[in-house]
Order: C-alpha cells, then sequence, then structure tokens
C-alpha cells in the first residue's frame, strides 16, 4: 500500500515536471475537444502551489461559471464555523420525482443520507436540510472570500441564497482557476496560493470536517457521481468532486445547455495533483468525467 502510493507520488511528479516543456497533452486536448466540445484542463501541484498545465486560459482564468455542486465544502466549512459538525446527522432525500421543492437532482431520491454520502452523491436535499434558515449569507461569503473564491453574486432572497449554498441556481459564478486554488488548500494543510504559486495565506479549519470531505471525495470516485472516472481509469487512490452548473448564452441564462465540472486529486493523502476538467455546453458533471478520464488516461500512459 505504501509502495504504491510512493510509486504513484513519484509517476505524478515525473509526469508533471515533463508537461513544462511537452507540449503533447496540449495537442491531446484538442484532440478530445474536437470529439467531445469545447472545454478546459487546469493540473496543479497542491502542496506546492504549482500552475502545471493550462488548457484554454481564456475560459479558466477570465471566465466565470456556476460551480454547482463544487460549492458544497465550502457551505459545509462555513457552516460548521459556528454551527456543531455532526458527521453522523442523516437526512432523507426523497428526490427530484417526490417533492415539492425538487431540490435533489436523482429522480427516486438518495434516501436516507449522512454527510459522507451526501458528498459522495452529491445531494441537495441534504446540504438544504443542514443549512436553511442557519447559514448567514455574510459568513458565506466570508468563507468563500478566505478561500479565495472571488464573489460574484447579485442581490438575492434569501430563498434564492440557500439554494445558491448548495449549488443551484444561476445567482453565482466563480473563475475555475480561484475554485482549484480552494480546492487545493483542502488537502495541502490550508496553503492558498496565488496564480503566480505565490503562498498568499495559511487558512485554519476543522480538519474532521476535511477528513470528513475527503471521505466523501474518495467515496464519490468510487461510487457516487465521479464513478465513470474510477470505471475508464481503474487507477485506485483518487478522489474527486463533480459539479454541474448552469449555462449562461450571451448574458442569459440558456435553459438547454449546463456546465460540467469535475476536480481530481491524487493520491487521497497529500495530494501531488490536482486537475479541474470543465465543459461548456455540456451534459453536466458526466461529461467532464469522460473527458477527465481521457485526460488522465493520457497522463498514466505517459
Ligand atoms: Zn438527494
Amino acid at each position: 500500500m505504501k509502495t504504491n502510493k510512493i510509486k504513484l507520488i513519484m509517476v505524478a511528479s515525473l509526469l508533471l515536471l515533463a508537461w513544462k516543456t511537452d507540449r503533447s497533452l496540449e495537442k491531446e486536448c484538442s484532440r478530445i475537444e474536437k470529439k467531445r466540445g469545447e472545454f478546459a484542463c487546469l493540473i496543479t501541484r497542491p502542496d506546492t502551489g504549482q500552475i502545471s498545465f493550462v488548457y484554454n486560459r481564456r475560459m479558466l482564468f477570465e471566465e466565470r461559471f456556476c460551480p454547482g455542486s463544487l460549492i458544497k465544502p465550502f457551505t459545509l466549512l462555513s457552516y460548521v464555523a459556528s454551527h456543531p459538525f455532526d458527521k453522523d446527522k442523516t437526512f432523507n432525500c426523497k428526490g427530484f420525482f417526490h417533492t415539492k421543492d425538487r431540490l435533489c437532482w436523482l429522480g427516486e431520491g438518495h434516501g436516507r443520507v449522512d454527510l459522507v454520502h451526501a458528498i459522495a452523491f452529491s445531494c441537495n436535499h441534504y446540504f438544504m436540510e443542514l443549512i436553511k434558515d442557519k447559514l448567514k449569507k455574510r459568513s458565506f461569503l466570508r468563507t468563500l472570500a478566505e478561500f479565495g473564491i472571488k464573489e460574484d453574486m447579485t442581490t438575492i432572497s434569501d430563498t434564492d441564497f440557500f439554494k445558491t449554498a448548495v449549488g443551484l441556481g444561476p445567482f453565482f459564478r466563480v473563475k475555475p482557476v480561484h475554485l482549484l486554488l480552494a480546492f487545493n488548500t483542502l488537502f495541502n494543510r490550508g496553503a492558498l496560493y496565488n496564480i503566480k504559486g505565490e503562498l498568499i495565506s495559511r487558512i485554519e479549519y476543522n480538519s474532521d470536517v476535511i477528513e470528513c470531505i475527503r471521505e466523501g471525495m474518495r467515496g464519490s470516485y468510487l461510487y457516487g457521481t465521479g464513478k465513470k472516472i474510477f470505471d475508464e481509469t481503474k487507477t485506485k487512490d483518487m478522489m474527486c468532486k463533480t459539479g454541474t452548473g448552469m449555462a449562461f448564452e450571451k448574458g442569459k441564462v440558456d435553459y438547454k445547455n449546463t456546465v460540467g465540472w469535475v476536480i481530481v486529486f491524487f493520491p487521497s493523502y497529500e495530494p501531488t495533483f490536482s486537475m479541474l476538467v470543465l465543459v461548456r455546453n455540456g451534459t453536466g458533471s458526466e461529461h467532464a468525467s469522460i473527458i477527465a478520464s481521457e485526460i488522465l488516461d493520457i497522463v498514466t500512459e505517459k
């Protein structure tokens, strides 16, 4: 187990070093894009803050997108800053078909889930039950700012705010690069780097919550919303989080499309590799997971 981990770290480090001068991954991304549609890919080293690979700079560094469920870990961290943390608390998700508010995306619902499974399956109902009428907008925005996520939230009602905090609706958009750098802090002892790779702050958080997020992201990869990547790559020690956000076209919500996200880390402890894939006008997070699998295949074959 330990040998495998060391091997994985070494492979990741060597590959990242190689990509600095190797343009072949860019060509491969271009090939994938012809088949799968426009996407962006960002690879970093969470442990050093180095940005190792950028594909589609404009989407990653200039545009903003609805993060969907990728906001959930930060919603949780904001919530536990002023409320008790109870990992074992459960809520019963009845799903899209059997509820009036139609919060959760899964038709039949996730049933009774705890926090780890709510992260793994990205259960909107769980998070809404957890935060509704408790999480304050001000503290949510403060948490996002602390993690370097530049907020762009329009003035919204309380109802819309809670939906936004679980990852729904068109009211909140982020730059993808800021989102990945924020995720990196969860697994590098709170080191927040800027886009130049400079350490700008060290964030303190509840490590029990981080372990729960890690477990949820392991679950997402092995049996949850990111399972597609595990099925395709068969790499054991990864973790991921998926997201599906509302799409925009010429400044207006585009109800026909969604933006699909996935963020992947390996190894799951002390990760030296993180990758964000974002697909525009796609069919949600599975679309991004398929692209991420294809890129990971190229990376691991090299
Ligand atoms: Zn659910």
